[in-house]
């Protein structure tokens, strides 16, 4: 149930009909807009009439929400959530860059391409400090060291960072450390872990599970946003298919179809969403087109030789190749990157 209160309606009034709805039953969520406050009443109760709402005072309008998620839905806040963190804004009209390793592996490593990713115009770095990896003997990640590491390398080079959270229990020292948590596609129906994220308060980078649909996906983030967190934006980096020529197939229509479906920001990662270095700079152009808020994109000096996810990987130059050539997509349809 969504309830639309009146431009300039009164705290007193707001109040009183949060105060029905949960009379009614309602877990009440609330939006404050530039102009409009909106309710959200998300339970049991889909099949009364909006009209007992509708003439409470200060009420513009009322409308069942008819999509399994709720909060999720674009109806929700149809201007589109922009998520700020310091100075840089995700979903606004800028496009935002994320890039870095796949792995975080050394000191070294990672100030270079804080320095590089920086220099190219991106906002964040990447990597991971805890790796869900196939296979148990691959690298698992340095743990807290690599994100020590982040942390410093970003903060010298004005960048926020972005790491991936595998396990509820690691929640508080990712905490710590990093702007924005990742949960993996691995992990987007690990539900005990969206709900402990839906009671903090930061930003959360949810990427689509490997055979996830699109509806699964915004259910995922309602687990978070049912707990009060709303800072959540979504990842498409592909889906497993019967094409064996990519990793996985990189799904742009995702993107228009997340657009239209939800106010949460939508970013690509075309290097998980290709598997091949030579693919990535032609995908996260097609997702910048498709309108796409975002791209993440695995960057290592020595893709070579990454502890992990090399063949993806794009050296320091062509990263900052593809941010010139995402500029003038960007561009092209009325946003700057
Ligand atoms: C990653 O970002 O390195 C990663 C493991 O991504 P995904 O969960 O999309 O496979
Ligand atoms: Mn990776």
């Amino acid at each position: 149930m969504l309830v639309v209160m009146q431009e300039g309606a009164s705290e007193a009034q707001t109040e009183a009909v949060i105060g029905r709805l949960v009379e009614m039953g309602f877990n009440v969520h609330r939006s404050t807009g530039v102009r409009h406050t909106v309710l959200g009443g998300v339970g049991p109760m889909d099949d009364f009439d909006p009209a007992v709402l509708e003439v409470l005072a200060g009420v513009k309008e009322c409308h069942r929400i008819v999509s399994p998620y709720k909060l999720a839905s674009r109806n929700w806040n149809p201007a589109g959530t922009v998520i700020r963190i310091g100075t840089v804004e995700i979903g606004g009209s800028r496009v935002v860059s994320m890039g870095g390793p796949c792995s975080v592996e050394s000191r070294e490593q990672i100030e270079l391409i804080a320095a590089s990713v920086a220099a190219a115009g991106a906002q964040i770095i990447r990597g991971g400090a805890f790796k869900p990896r196939s296979s148990p003997y691959s690298f698992q990640g340095m743990g807290e060291e690599g994100l020590r590491i982040m942390r410093s390398a970003a903060d010298q080079h004005h960048l926020l960072v972005v790491s991936e959270v595998m396990d509820h229990l690691q929640i508080p020292l990712l905490l710590q450390y990093s702007d924005i948590l990742q949960v993996g596609a691995r992990n987007m129906q690990n539900f005990n872990l969206l709900r402990e994220l839906g009671k903090t308060r930061q930003p959360i980078l949810l990427k689509r599970g490997i055979a996830a649909t699109i509806e699964e996906l915004l259910l995922s983030a309602e687990y978070i946003m049912s707990g009060g967190n709303y800072q959540v934006m979504l990842c498409e980096r592909g889906i497993r298919t019967f094409e064996t020529s990519t990793r996985n197939t990189m799904d742009i229509s995702a993107i228009p179809v997340l657009k239209r479906l939800t106010h949460l920001p939508v970013i690509a990662d075309p290097s998980h969403g290709t598997g091949k270095r030579d693919y990535v700079l032609p995908m996260a152009r097609a997702a910048v087109a498709a309108g796409a808020d975002g791209l993440i994109v695995e960057v290592h000096p020595d893709p070579d030789h990454a502890a992990s996810d090399g063949a993806q990987t794009l050296r320091p130059e062509q990263f900052a190749d593809m941010m010139e050539q995402v500029r003038a997509i960007a561009g092209a349809i009325g946003r700057v990157a």
